[in-house]
């Protein structure tokens, strides 16, 4: 379960992150949808602890992970990432791209991968090395790589962007099957309505750094808070 209350971070005097509060479940997905510019991926790094909120905390299973005195480093916070770029460790093998942040015997390590590659249909990839495999291979690799040491928290900026139209339905429908499998409280950001739509349990409206309207995609769409809220579901579709 994921947590963040009052998060803010100013740049240049502008907050860019403004007051944001979000609570997600673990099994949940929660999209954090809005234009570009609006604070997306800031608010993604400061949960990450990558980059630093001016104020407000930031809760893992009920545990404060960070606030602006106390800080968990971000490899202790048992947080899954996906970036954009996803990109995989070009030397290393499928295999040891999934291995990467695991813990534990070699033997306990390649039985994970294992079971890791097979829910993402790859296991006849395991010893190829990243440049064999399609972009949409990678995706599914980077997201077993994520997954891989059973984050209580997934955090996914644009993840489907680099994929064209005919993979992109088919991984989504996938990546969201295993997430919930694997119980994670999921935050995905995006700036498709239509990718919320599809993947969300719940709907957060970020615009100038607020979110403006929180909601199931359904009530999100029929009644959306504003005027500003309308054209960006329609301007985008
Ligand atoms: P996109 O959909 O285009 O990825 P976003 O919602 O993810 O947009 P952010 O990357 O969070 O937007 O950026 C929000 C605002 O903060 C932007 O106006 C950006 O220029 C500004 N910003 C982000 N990082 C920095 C930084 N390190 N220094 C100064 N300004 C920054
Ligand atoms: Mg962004």
């Amino acid at each position: 379960r994921l947590e963040i209350r009052n998060l803010r971070r100013f740049f240049d005097g502008r907050a860019v992150v403004d007051d944001v509060s979000l609570q997600i479940e673990a099994g949940q997905v929660m999209c954090l949808l809005g234009p570009s510019g609006c604070g997306k991926s800031t608010t993604l790094r400061m949960i990450a602890g990558v980059e630093m909120q001016d104020s407000g905390e930031i809760y893992v299973d009920g545990k404060l992970i960070c606030d602006t005195v106390f800080r968990v480093p971000p490899e202790r916070r048992e947080i899954g990432l996906i970036f954009q770029d996803f990109a995989l460790f070009p030397h290393l093998s499928v295999a040891d791209n999934v291995a990467f942040g695991l813990k534990g015997s070699k033997d306990e390590k390649r039985a994970r991968v294992q079971e890791l590659l097979s829910k993402v249909s790859l296991a006849q990839y395991i010893d190829e090395f990243p440049h064999q495999l399609s972009g949409g291979e990678q995706q599914r690799v980077a997201l077993a790589r994520a997954l891989a040491p059973k984050p209580r928290i997934m955090l996914m900026d644009e993840p489907f962007s680099g994929l064209d139209n005919r993979l992109r339905d088919g991984i989504r429908d996938e990546t969201l099957a295993l997430l919930k499998e694997e119980d994670a409280a999921v935050l995905l950001v995006t700036h498709e309505p239509e990718e919320a739509m599809r993947m969300a349990d719940e709907i957060a409206l970020m615009r100038a750094g607020k979110i403006v309207q929180q909601g199931a995609p359904y009530n999100v769409y029929t009644r959306p808070a504003d005027r500003a809220a309308v054209s960006f579901f329609s301007d985008t579709n």
